[in-house]
């Protein structure tokens, strides 16, 4: 369950439908990957056919699956006999559609409701869209629909109008990290916090991705810190961004020319490290016009680096037309230096121009 965190928003509606016996028939849940829609989609489908629900009226009542009868398990593991779950981006879901429509209307085998889930949704084609139209349009009592996209506005009007539709959110980088936290603490992995929450801001806003780039990095190295994962992806994390933005904003020219090249001479990405400069300097620029934005950067940013970033927007109070021109002529060296055997070059040029 801890998949949800963050989309409380969500699993509550769900939890009151399911209390009130009253789950739709068709739902449609989009967000980017990781964000939990095959979690909910199974917890949905627990909802529909936990044992403990059906023969306990009070338990039914807290409107929670019991997540130990028989149903419950086997939906768990993927094995639940009714529940019947689609790709639509292998072979873009034509033959699947076509079962589905004929399916849909046989009675559940064994279970009160037999649940399709049908991911990657817009990827259908548009005969199978309309297959799923023709079974949207009379669901039968027995069955629930849960469409899964992470590209909302490819999905038909006609489609998502009969559905249920729930918006999942990004999860935040603190989210992210705590729950990294937890699995490192229970499978004994030997890894820094701050390394935890470099991978939590790698992965953005994807539990999924975040703890997969947590096995791979574990995997290299039995003990693990900023620097090993820095190594390993080749990318640098926040601290030395905002080290390296630090000696911009203080138009310190000596320091950050030396600073970018002890990170290239580190075997480290230079053009990446243009990127999240200037991802940093935006971040800067926008939260001296809009403080209001602080609301929503603790979201990709930890309490501590929200604090930096803070710092440094002070010591831009006067002088926001340099960091607009900086921040232009970073994009235009940053489009250079991907296609360049220089990639460094065009970085240092740009310096060089702007803090003289
Ligand atoms: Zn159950």
């Amino acid at each position: 369950m801890s998949d949800l965190l963050g989309q409380e928003h969500i699993t509550s509606v769900i939890q009151n439908a399911a209390a009130a016996d009253k789950l739709a028939h068709a739902y449609l849940f989009y967000g980017p990957r990781g964000t939990g829609k095959t979690t909910l989609s199974r917890l949905i489908a627990k909802l529909a056919n936990c044992q403990t629900r059906q023969d306990d009226a009070k338990f039914k009542a807290k409107g929670e699956p019991c997540n130990i009868c028989t149903r419950c398990t086997e939906i768990d593991a993927g094995r639940g006999i009714d529940v019947i779950e689609i790709d639509a981006a292998s072979n873009r879901g034509i033959d699947e559609i076509r079962s589905l429509r004929e399916g849909i209307r046989l009675a559940p085998t064994s279970y009160p409701y037999k649940v399709f889930i049908i991911d990657e949704t817009h990827m259908l084609t548009k005969e199978a869209f309309n297959a799923l139209l023709k079974t949207l349009e009379e669901p039968p009592a027995h069955a629930i629909l849960i469409l899964a996209t992470t590209e909302y506005e490819k999905v038909p009007a006609t489609i998502t109008s009969r559905t249920q539709r729930f918006h999942f959110r990004k999860h935040s980088v603190e989210n992210i990290a705590k729950k990294l936290k937890s699995i490192a603490v229970e499978e004994k992995l030997d890894v820094t916090d701050d390394a935890l929450e470099f991978i939590a801001a790698l992965a953005e806003g994807s539990f999924r991705d975040a703890e997969s780039l947590l096995q791979q990095v574990c995997s290299l190295d039995a003990k693990v810190d900023l620097a090993t994962v820095e190594r390993n992806i080749g990318k640098v994390g926040f601290s030395r961004t905002s080290e390296l933005a630090a000696l911009i904003l203080n138009k310190d020219l000596k320091g950050s020319l030396a600073y970018v090249k002890e990170i290239s001479d580190g075997g480290f990405n230079v053009v990446d490290l243009t990127k999240e400069l200037i991802h940093y300097l935006r971040r800067v620029l926008t939260l001296r016009f809009n403080p209001d934005l602080e609301a929503e950067l603790c979201k990709e940013l930890t309490a501590k680096e929200l604090e930096t970033l803070k710092a440094h927007v002070q010591l831009v109070n006067s002088s926001t037309d340099q960091l607009i021109n900086l921040l232009k002529a970073l994009l235009t060296a940053y489009s250079q230096m991907r296609y360049s055997p220089f990639a460094a070059i065009p970085l240092e040029v740009t310096l060089i121009e702007h803090l003289q």
